[in-house]
């Protein structure tokens, strides 16, 4: 689908997947004005599929359009072409218990610019894959590093939206982290050294006396769909969840850590490493309330129980 900035959109049409032509001065090649969303497609017993929350993709990418100076698509176009492309690639959406359907939306500066400027035109296209469960067999927790010389976001900076550029960002401390043997790594603000932001990909949790607590949204981490669900969830089987700072001692403290993410859904932490030193966490790192809201939100987006939140849709 091809749009002006004016947002006057042409019609979108479904394509075989292959490249795609892309001006050599094109936005995005030049001055980064990329976005993506990332989501998922479960199949139920009965064979139809679910979406969760599509339109809370659909708002975080018009957020991130605003910040990066590009048109997007509205609510209802977004959740239209992502139902179209599932609905066009059915039989990859895995069986169920078997893994999901990856759906990734992206909206670049596709137009030709030479001095630095928006992009007089755009591109919002959508491509999927079928993608396998994240863990294998029941939850098996991750260890992570915490980075002391790389940040992934600023104050002012980009962080809070999901634009392309971010990624490239972290992809030498992740690089160096993972030929160490950790899963990845988990980042400090970037002014006091001291509060937890982000993984590169997932939101990070951490429980104390059954209390738990995530990094605020405050521009440099992303406002994770996971994140926001797993708050709701948490609250409604009882928990206290606090959107606040939280100190790399009180996660070194903690009876349990967690990461939310699309991809990851619900992940125990088994160890922190922070300045050399090893924290593992009790239980081999697999918590009682992870694993709660591992099983409470994995059983809502795979139709396993009612939808009281009203978060899945769909499609036949
Ligand atoms: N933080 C970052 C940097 C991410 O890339 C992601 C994945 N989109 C998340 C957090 C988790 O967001 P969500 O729960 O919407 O997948």
């Amino acid at each position: 689908m091809k749009f002006s900035r004016d947002e006057s959109f042409c019609h979108g049409e479904l394509q075989r997947f292959g490249n795609i032509e892309l001006s050599p001065s094109s936005g995005v090649l030049n001055y980064g004005q990329g976005l993506f969303e990332g989501l998922k497609a479960y199949r139920k017993d009965d064979g139809s599929i679910l979406l969760f929350r599509p339109e809370e993709n659909a708002l975080r990418m018009r957020m991130g359009a605003e910040r990066m100076c590009m048109p997007a698509p509205s609510v209802e176009q977004f959740v239209e072409a992502v139902k179209r492309t599932v609905l066009a690639n059915k039989r990859w959406v895995p069986p169920p218990g078997k893994g999901s359907l990856y759906i990734r939306p992206l909206l670049m500066g596709s137009g030709a610019v030479l001095g630095l400027a928006p992009a007089p035109e755009y591109t919002f296209l959508i491509y999927v894959s079928p993608v396998g469960n994240y863990f294998k067999e029941g939850l098996s927790p991750i260890n992570l590093v915490i980075e002391n010389e790389f940040h992934r976001a600023t104050p002012g900076g980009t962080g809070g939206v999901k634009t392309i550029g971010n990624y490239a960002a972290v992809l030498k401390a992740q690089t160096a982290a993972k030929a160490k043997g950790y899963s990845d790594v988990l980042y400090l603000d970037a002014v006091h050294k001291r509060y937890l932001e982000e993984v590169s990909s997932c939101n990070v949790f951490v429980v104390k006396d059954e209390v738990i607590s995530t990094p605020a949204i405050k521009g440099t981490i992303l406002p994770g769909i996971t994140r926001k669900s797993v708050i709701d969830v948490g609250r409604n089987q009882g928990y206290q969840v606090e959107e606040r700072l939280v100190s790399v001692e009180e996660l070194l403290e903690a009876d349990e850590v967690f990461c939310t993410g699309t991809a990851v859904v619900v992940s125990p932490v088994g160890s922190i490493t922070y300045l050399g030193e090893r924290v593992s966490y009790g239980n081999k790192g697999v918590g009682v309330v992870s694993q709660k809201l591992y099983t409470a939100l994995t059983s809502l987006q795979k139709g396993l129980v009612e939808d009281k939140m009203g978060w899945t849709m769909e499609l036949q």
